[in-house]
């Protein structure tokens, strides 16, 4: 199996399942249950793994609030500060999105009567901030776009809302690919996810910035301060913190330096056979790992398919969108028509990939365009 599909989920960091096996086994107990060693055992393991996780992302450890994964994280950021806006307030979001942010504002907007509107993306997936509507009391964007890797400019989106209207950033495809300042960036919440980085899938965190207006939407036992209530998944947290230390470890190596240069040879390869092929968002900055290209005339989830059969992992965009064949609503927003949308596909790479790989990966989709008559497009 040939594995580029790095934005729907990563290999685990090395190590981590024996640094995570005792939590399962003899190390099983309550963090709350403070009286004894065993509880008080599990709650050193989730202390530590707060820090390493600030420290991923320059936070305080104070701020990190555990939960279930990426979209636990942003329903609690947006609910957590829409619930207590008035009636008739405005809540903003950025055109590309994830669904997760999607639903939870659109569940805000009506539960809570509040008006919602975009900010749209230029053709090259950038937020226009000129068009962006001044009265918004809450914004949540994405630091990179989970299809196409474009990085938003959330410096100038901040010095563009200033600083009185609240700040959610989706920072799952941004955190362990890039190095990521929650302090420097100035925001106000933010959501990331362990699976995204080498770590376990089913956890994730929502980084809230002390004293600022939100509220937990649930408490139940009072875990986690009193912020997300819910006896905590000791191995998963631990998995993560373990996740948070090997990437930062991994960010000051050349490493993903090594990719974009393998993310760049694919690009410059399969365009030598197939010239007409668009790299979306190549113009902008983007995550080093990320690849989006549209192959005109081929429907990109039978691409998908076919290079699937052959034991190679890639995806059309979104992992959950995999099995939709409505065309990406990502690179409509950002102004492609449908039938170029439907025939993009994402390559992300990661761990373990090289250049062999890549040239099987390039071998294949040239196969696919000669069995289906796309050969007018190669070379
Ligand atoms: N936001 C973005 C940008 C994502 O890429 C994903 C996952 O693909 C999510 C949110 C959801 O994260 P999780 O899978 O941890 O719930």
């Amino acid at each position: 199996m040939t594995y580029f599909d790095h934005n729907a989920t990563t290999p685990l960091a090395n190590g981590l399942s024996s640094f995570v096996k005792p939590y399962f086994e003899a190390e099983f107990g309550n963090p709350s249950s403070s009286a004894y060693q065993l509880g008080r055992n599990a709650r050193e393991a989730i202390d530590q793994a707060r820090v390493e996780v600030s420290e991923l992302i320059d936070a305080e450890p104070g701020e990190i609030i555990f939960t279930s994964g990426g979209t636990e994280s942003i329903i609690l950021a947006i609910l957590g500060i829409a619930m207590n806006l008035p009636p008739g307030d405005l809540i903003l979001r950025s055109a590309v999105e994830h669904s997760s942010v999607v639903s939870a504002m659109s569940f805000c907007k009506k539960t809570f009567n509040l008006k919602e509107s975009l900010i749209p993306v230029s053709k090259n997936g950038q937020l226009e901030l000129d068009l962006l509507d001044p009265r918004a009391r809450l914004v949540s964007v994405m630091f990179a776009n989970n299809e196409t890797g474009v990085i938003h400019d959330i410096a100038s989106l901040r010095s563009r809302i200033g600083e009185n209207v609240l700040l959610h950033v989706d920072a799952i495809q941004g955190v362990g690919k890039v190095p990521f300042s929650f302090k420097a960036l100035n925001i106000d919440l933010c959501s990331f996810s362990a699976h995204k980085f080498g770590g376990p899938k089913g956890v994730g965190v929502l980084v809230v910035r002390e004293g600022i207006e939100w509220q937990p939407p649930f408490v139940g036992g009072g875990q986690e301060l009193g912020r997300r209530g819910g006896t905590e998944s000791v191995p998963l947290i631990a998995g993560m913190g373990y996740a948070s230390k090997a990437m930062r470890a991994k960010l000051k190596t050349s490493y993903f330096a090594e990719l974009e240069s393998l993310r760049n040879y694919f690009e410059y390869e399969l365009r030598k056979y197939c010239p007409f092929i668009e790299v979306v968002g190549g113009e902008s900055l983007r995550l080093p790992n990320t690849s989006n290209i549209i192959v005109p005339s081929v429907v990109g989830n039978n691409l998908v398919s076919y290079l699937g059969d052959k034991g190679i992992c890639i995806s059309t965009g979104s992992a959950c969108k995999t099995n939709s064949f409505s065309p990406s609503v990502v690179l409509t927003a950002m102004g492609y028509s449908s039938m170029s949308a439907v025939s993009a596909i994402r390559v992300s790479f990661g761990e373990g990939n090289n250049e062999s790989d890549v040239d099987l990966l390039i071998k294949e989709i040239l196969n696919y365009c000669n069995e289906n008559k796309v050969k007018d497009l190669i070379k």
